[in-house]
């Protein structure tokens, strides 16, 4: 709940120019947001140097179903999608020249519980993150960058990481400029960048 939060007031806070109504139907949006598989959300701010990434998406994105891993095979498989996020180069196409550092990476959702090895925050169960057997994830990160110019251009790589993957609403923040599209490829330009 912390990190969502501190998300959100990094998110929020980098919506200097926004208006009281637009910030509120986007937490309308998040509160709402339906599980549909084939579907994500993707939000991504940046602040000066420090670059802020979300992705939240129905677990069968990620491994092709929702329960927690109880067999060795099922473990495997989210422990070896858990290393492929870790890897920024599998979720956003970043230029190297921008000198990106991953500053913290975590997970949260049922599927990754009681695997070891992996960092989890403890799941919050709050509006469709576990309802009817189907369950949501989400993954965050933060890079510092010391050359953020460089990011110009920068594309989504996570299509071909989540192959279950079809369609991201993306949000992106850069310093108070706000900017959604969605995308369904990654040809597609991430918007704002
Ligand atoms: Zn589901």
């Amino acid at each position: 709940m912390k990190i969502r939060i501190a998300f959100c007031i990094i998110f929020f806070a980098s919506l200097v120019s926004a208006n009281k109504e637009k910030v509120v139907s986007h937490h309308e949006h998040r509160a709402n947001s339906a599980h549909e598989h084939g579907s994500g959300e993707f939000n991504v701010v940046l602040a000066e140097k420090t670059l802020s990434v979300e992705l939240h998406t129905p677990a069968e994105s990620l491994v092709g179903f929702e329960h927690k891993a109880k067999s060795d095979n099922d473990k495997k498989k989210v422990s070896d999608i858990y290393k492929k996020l870790k890897d920024e180069q599998n979720v956003l196409m970043m230029p190297s020249s921008a000198n990106c550092k991953l500053a913290k990476f975590e997970v949260e959702g049922e599927i990754f519980e009681d695997i070891p090895g992996l960092n989890v925050v403890s799941e919050e169960h709050e509006h469709g993150d576990h309802q009817d057997g189907h369950s949501d994830i989400e993954v965050r990160y933060v890079f510092e960058c010391t050359n953020v110019a460089n990011l110009k251009g920068m594309k989504v790589s996570l299509f071909k990481t989540l192959k279950n993957l079809k369609r991201l609403k993306v949000q992106t923040v850069i310093n108070d400029k706000q900017n959604s599209a969605d995308l369904l490829n990654e040809t597609q330009p991430l918007p704002g960048f």
